[in-house]
């Protein structure tokens, strides 16, 4: 029997400094690779124009060598990749499941409210659809006079289109794609031209990326990415998410906790031994981690 190629890949945003979070990501990512003798990517998501920050990048891969972890094939980096995103962009406006939401935030707040709907604890407000029935002309007039406006995915459309697919998670077996349980999500505005669910889905597929292993926060969004995939006739990998790190407190390890920071704990004198020691003790006592 021919072996199962695999490739994975470690996906950061450097919008913070790497912590270690990333570590335990970036680990499970190598891991699976190797235990297959495939291969482990490097992706930058850097798409948030607003957090771009050259330094945070440079930190980034500073650390990642100081932790003598090492990845496959030339490294993707997403700001680098908008031409292609806008393109997908369009595929997606042609296929009739992108409109225009010319919403802003505190109106989508107060049309919640009034239907007493709460923010989803991962992947926040579920739009109402307040613009999915805008006539075309009306919405074109609207762009056409400079009307600020995001592009949302009609997951209704996409559930028709697709149905309900499944995908596979290695933990937790096999899955059923609802295109419309958290929905119709933005893919790109003005001032962010690509989401990570847009660029994540179609990365993944440019990379060749067999199994996809990130934190379990990101489950959900899977619904979101399977659902791109079957409209955009791409391959569909096998998904993994695994535990988080957690505080004393229980409170997940977040980037704001500098003091978990890679950067810093180097600096306080932990060496790359010290860290994966206490990782694989924080692993051990079910994600709790102590320095
Ligand atoms: N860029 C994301 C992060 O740093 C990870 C995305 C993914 O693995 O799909 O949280």
């Amino acid at each position: 029997m021919a072996a199962v190629s695999v490739t994975t890949r470690f996906a950061p945003s450097p919008s913070g400094p790497l912590h270690v979070g990333h570590l335990l990501a970036a680990l499970r990512a190598r891991q699976l690779a190797d235990w297959h003798g495939g291969h482990c990517l490097l992706r930058v998501e850097d798409i948030d124009v607003r957090a771009q920050n050259p330094a945070m990048s440079e930190l980034m891969y500073e650390d990642l060598s100081w932790l003598g972890l090492r990845f496959d094939g030339a490294v993707m980096v997403q700001s680098r990749r908008f031409a292609v995103y806008a393109d997908v962009l369009e595929r997606l406006r042609r296929l009739g499941v992108l409109y225009p939401c010319f919403c802003t935030r505190t109106e989508i707040k107060a049309q919640l409210a009034e239907l007493g709907r709460a923010p989803h604890a991962t992947l926040g407000y579920q739009y109402p659809g307040t613009c999915r029935s805008l006539s075309p002309e009306l919405a074109a007039e609207r762009i056409a006079a400079g009307e600020p406006h995001a592009w949302r995915l009609d997951m209704q459309r996409v559930q028709d289109m697709i149905g309900c697919p499944s995908w596979h998670d290695l933990h937790r077996g096999t899955q059923r794609c609802e295109p419309t349980a958290f929905g119709d999500v933005v893919l790109a505005r003005k001032e962010f031209p690509a989401s990570y669910h847009l660029c994540v889905v179609v990365d993944d597929a440019e990379q060749g990326v067999t199994h996809v292993t990130r934190g379990e926060d990101l489950f959900e969004a899977t619904h979101i990415h399977r659902a791109l995939q079957g409209v955009l006739g791409l391959p569909v990998p096998t998904y993994c998410h695994h535990g988080l790190l957690r505080d004393n407190a229980g409170k997940r390890l977040a980037k704001r906790d500098g003091a978990r920071s890679i950067a810093s704990l180097r600096a306080a004198g932990y060496t790359p031994a010290d860290i994966l020691q206490s990782l694989n003790r924080a692993l051990e006592e079910g994600g709790i981690w102590r320095i």
